[in-house]
């Protein structure tokens, strides 16, 4: 019998599986996808958000907080990109003023640190084309951006180095009250564990209703992005928030940790929770009110769309507990914005309830806090990427001309132990195809490097999804 079964390889998932692994423990983590951080850890704004905009004595606010401040270790220790560049609420009249002023005082009130207002002259020093109708804003120097499918990547690598078991494409259907725990039945097999941590995103209330009855409901909300082009990331310095206005709570523009700009979200309600198709008008809104921060952002430089799910909780507030009546059962639900940035925090909570329902736990004398290093060649200096070519001459052969990423590195992402097996998961770990042509030239010789590196045939490598397939057969011979 397992002691612990997370469900759900997302940044919450992998943030608690990580923080688990510190602990003398046997612990599994399920999801249904082909890869960690499939959901909506894949698609969202990736902020580290400073933590001035929940209201105090929530949850949100509290996790928030905390997360902020762990984000320089856990990317040191881990090897993941972040990078804190501050945000910025800005204030496009005197009567917007009004809300910076709020948020201030909610910062106060929050214990942000160097949280404050900036008047116009600064403002145009800080960020130069920010547009000129600005007369103010609220400037949070701990806000941050991060790259989260990066970040949850390494927390499930250094959780499996620690001894976690990672089973993918693995779907929970059902789960049954049995003797000291529960059984967990899946699309491949019976698990049998003492306790269950509930990380499945848009779904948590579904596995939820698996244990209880029901105390709170998910609903899908939709938020639609563009990602822009490395030239106008000299545009755009920080994370530059609007003032919410009766149209809506404004859009944001960022750049991201590999120098791109993005800018978005809308919010819908769906009722769909797989619907990840973006629209044309969403996508009008989202432009036209980006524009209202940085007039010269050039959306012809767009190189990508994409839409992400918030699972938008019935509660309002994150759900973090132990379920009544459900002895060892806990719900990590509901962890919309800003979970990303309250991830590391809500795992340190979730092990502390894990460890009171399971009772004396040792610590794992053997942890290892450091993942392998992760060479990204073309940043490294002349002497490594000689050392690297001489280790391996796979690191002297270029792949994706767009992001100048290296066949040695492709390899390395497919055999670490989390490693990828799709498109789409040699993406994610080392960015072939995030580029301007968006794998249009490298696409096919990933398909090759993985076929050849997993004994696959070409017409096995899927894109993302279990069934995504890319070819479907020969046409000639
Ligand atoms: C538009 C948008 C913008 C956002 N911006 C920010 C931001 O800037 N900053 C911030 O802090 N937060 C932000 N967030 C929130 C943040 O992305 C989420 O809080 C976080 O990614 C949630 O992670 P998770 O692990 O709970 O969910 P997920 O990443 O969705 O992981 C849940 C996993 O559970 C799996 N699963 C579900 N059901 C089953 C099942 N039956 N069996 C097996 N596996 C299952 C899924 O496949 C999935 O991989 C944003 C979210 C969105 C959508």
């Amino acid at each position: 019998m397992q002691d612990i079964l997370i469900v759900g390889a997302g940044v919450i998932g992998g943030s608690i599986a990580r923080e688990l692994s510190k602990y003398s423990l046997n612990v599994v983590v399920l999801d249904k996808e082909t890869d960690v951080a499939n959901g909506t850890t894949k698609a969202n704004s990736a902020i580290v958000h400073a933590g001035y905009d929940a209201t105090e004595g929530t949850l949100m606010a509290k996790y928030n907080a905390l997360g902020n401040t762990m984000f320089d270790k856990l990317s040191e220790e881990l090897d993941f990109p972040f990078k804190r560049i501050g945000s910025l609420v800005v204030a496009n009249s005197e009567e917007e003023r009004k809300h910076i002023d709020e948020l201030l005082q909610r910062g106060i009130e929050n214990k942000i640190p160097g949280v404050r207002i900036i008047e116009k002259d600064e403002l145009k020093k800080v960020e130069p084309k920010i547009n000129e109708d600005a007369v103010a804003a609220l400037l949070a120097p701990t806000g941050g951006v991060v790259g989260p499918w990066e970040m949850t990547i390494a927390l499930m690598e250094n959780a499996v180095d620690n001894g976690v078991k990672l089973d993918l494409n693995t779907e929970v259907l059902d789960i049954e009250k049995i003797e000291g725990g529960y059984r967990v039945i899946t699309n491949q097999r019976d698990y049998e564990t003492r306790c269950i941590i509930n990380a499945s995103g848009v779904y948590a209330d579904k596995i939820h209703g698996m244990v209880a009855e029901e105390t709170f409901k998910i609903t899908p909300r939709r938020g639609q992005y563009f990602v822009l082009d490395k030239t106008q990331g000299e545009l755009v310095n920080h994370v530059i928030f609007q003032c919410p206005t009766k149209l809506g709570k404004g859009v944001l523009v960022t750049p991201t940790v590999h120098g791109n700009v993005l800018a978005g979200p809308d919010a819908e309600d769906l009722s769909d929770r797989a619907n990840l198709a973006t629209t044309a008008d969403r996508l009008d809104f989202v432009r036209e009110h980006a524009l209202k921060s940085i007039k010269e952002l050039n959306f012809r430089e767009g190189i990508r769309n994409f839409a992400g799910l918030r699972a938008q909780p019935s509660t309002n507030d994150f759900i973090i507990e132990e379920v009544e009546g459900a002895k060892g059962f806990i719900d990590v639900a509901g962890i919309k914005s800003p979970g990303l940035s309250s991830a590391p925090a809500i795992a340190v909570d979730v092990v502390e309830i894990a460890k009171k329902i399971l009772g004396d736990v040792a610590l794992n004398k053997e942890f290892k806090p450091n993942r392998k290093k992760h060479y990204e060649f073309i940043t490294e200096t002349a002497e490594k990427k000689a050392e690297l070519i001489n280790q391996d001459r796979r690191y002297g052969n270029m792949i994706c001309r767009c992001e100048n990423i290296t066949e040695g590195e492709i390899v390395d992402s497919i055999h670490r132990n989390v490693g990828a097996t799709t498109v789409d998961g040699v993406k994610k770990r080392c960015r072939p195809g995030m580029g301007r042509c968006q794998g249009g030239f490298c696409g096919p010789r990933i398909q090759e490097i993985l076929a050849r590196e997993l004994g696959k045939s070409l017409e096995e490598i899927v894109l993302d999804k279990a069934d995504s397939y890319i070819l479907t057969g020969e046409t000639k011979k």
